[in-house]
């Protein structure tokens, strides 16, 4: 009997799990992903391991992704979108994959031509040397620079003859893994991010990290020295309508800071908070180990602006003192939270799905949050409402299992 066969839509850390699990049980999968690179947010952060694992999950999206990349049940369909769904007794689903204009089979991953058109962005890398092929055209930035790419390959593996095309796929069952959207920090205007080159955000930072190996301040590549994190950036503002605490923004900022301090115990590091997410059993246990290390302030900074040094006064309103105060930094850290994926009305349209006040996919069991009202179409991860790594995991290995007896594999 041919194997059953499961559609995935999002290469994120949940499609990719809930990819595994099936292939593992015997499934085949298609699994869609609409950038050139499996691995979704997570594959970008960094281990932020002290003296011991923090247990941030950076690590598990790698070994993830590997497996992934390994199992020859799945066929990954990079910079691919869904156009259509229709069911029948099974699912018809129209992909379109964009162009690619990078020959995989030619490309030998020397990177010549991003370093040669590193300042113009048209070419990305993937986090990952699992990410294959490693780089990828940016269709966004290569509208009228196409001319730049003519030659530009010592192995000839780029073309702009490639043009988009579509075709038609079954399925038996579909999992909807398309996870969220970083809030836009510049929404927040007192705080001047995209104005004041040295307040980043979290995923900034990450990028940094990664990059230089240290945090740098963007201004002038010096190591950060006095650094402030403000959390709930985008998440439960009243003005800005989202009410939800993302879950993930207190423990990513405390790891990090821990992990800063642990490699510079000279640093000087504060978080602005208004109370810090309790998320799982060791968080109290690391929340009083990070009270030795860092200074908590329990107010949010009403604004920031510039001194010397591109340095950054905060102003803000102590709890404490209960008056107004100013305080320099070199480098701020906007803690932003898990926005829905702005795609979700248009993802809802194709499949059906319904979604919740705040624009997440609206589950249709409080028990089992990957069901929703139509059977044989899944939700997992992000996608569903905010999540950590593990818990979109775990969300999208109990997607599977829900696929698994959908289809009758399992009991
Ligand atoms: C700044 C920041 C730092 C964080 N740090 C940590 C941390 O240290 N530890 C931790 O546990 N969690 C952390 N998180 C949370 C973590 O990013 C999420 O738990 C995780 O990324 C969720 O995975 P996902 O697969 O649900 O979604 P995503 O990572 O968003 O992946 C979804 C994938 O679906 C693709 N996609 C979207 N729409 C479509 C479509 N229409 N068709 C096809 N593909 C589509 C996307 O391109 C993407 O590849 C952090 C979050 C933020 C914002
Ligand atoms: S700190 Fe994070 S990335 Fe590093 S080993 Fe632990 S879980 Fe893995
Ligand atoms: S996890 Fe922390 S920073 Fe993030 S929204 Fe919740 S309380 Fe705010």
């Amino acid at each position: 009997m041919e194997p059953k066969h499961v559609m995935i839509i999002g290469g994120g850390i949940a499609g990719m799990t809930a990819a595994w699990e099936l292939a593992e049980s015997g499934l085949r999968v298609d699994l869609v992903e609409k950038s050139g690179f499996l691995g979704g947010h997570a594959i970008q952060y960094t281990c932020k391991a002290t003296s011991e694992c923090l247990q941030c999950g950076a690590c598990s999206v790698e070994k993830m992704l590997k497996n992934v990349v390994e199992n020859d049940s799945i066929h990954v369909h990079l910079s691919t979108e869904i156009e259509n769904i229709e069911k029948n007794t099974t699912y018809s689903i129209t992909i379109k994959k964009s162009a690619a204009f990078i020959d995989a089979a030619k490309c030998t991953n020397c990177g010549i031509c991003f370093e040669k058109l590193k300042d113009k962005g048209i070419i990305a890398r993937g986090y990952s040397k699992n990410n294959i092929p490693l780089y990828a055209i940016n269709n966004e930035k290569l509208c009228g620079n196409e001319d730049s790419l003519k030659d530009i390959c010592p192995e000839v593996a780029i073309s702009l003859n490639d043009a988009p095309s579509s075709k038609v796929l079954n399925a038996d069952a579909v999992i909807v893994a398309t996870g969220f959207n970083p809030f836009d920090a510049g929404r927040k205007a007192t705080y001047g991010y995209a104005k004041f080159p040295n307040v980043i955000s979290g995923l900034d930072l990450e990028r940094i990290k990664r990059q230089k190996g240290f945090l740098a301040r963007p201004s002038d590549g010096k190591a950060a020295q006095k650094i402030a994190f403000i959390q709930c950036v985008g998440s439960r503002d009243e003005n800005l309508g989202n009410l939800w605490c993302s879950q993930i923004c207190c423990p990513y900022a405390l790891r990090t800071a821990e992990s800063l301090k642990h490699k510079n115990p000279d640093l000087d590091i504060t978080v602005f908070y208004m109370d810090i997410q309790n998320t799982g059993k060791s968080f109290p246990a690391f929340y009083e180990t990070c009270k030795n290390d860092i200074r908590f302030i329990r107010s949010i900074p009403v604004d920031i602006f510039p001194v010397e040094n591109d340095n950054l006064n905060m102003r803000l309103f102590d709890e404490i003192h209960g008056a107004p105060e100013m305080e320099a930094f070199d480098l701020v850290v906007l803690s932003i939270g898990i926005m829905p994926n702005p795609e979700n009305k248009k993802l809802s349209e194709q499949t059906g799905i319904g979604l919740d006040a705040d624009g997440f996919f609206k589950n249709a069991d409080e028990l089992n949050k990957t069901e929703i009202a139509n059977k044989g179409i899944f939700i997992a991860g992000t996608a569903q409402g905010p999540k950590n790594i593990a818990a979109s995991m775990a969300h999208a290995g109990q997607a599977a299992s829900c696929v698994l007896q959908y289809l009758g594999v399992t009991k």
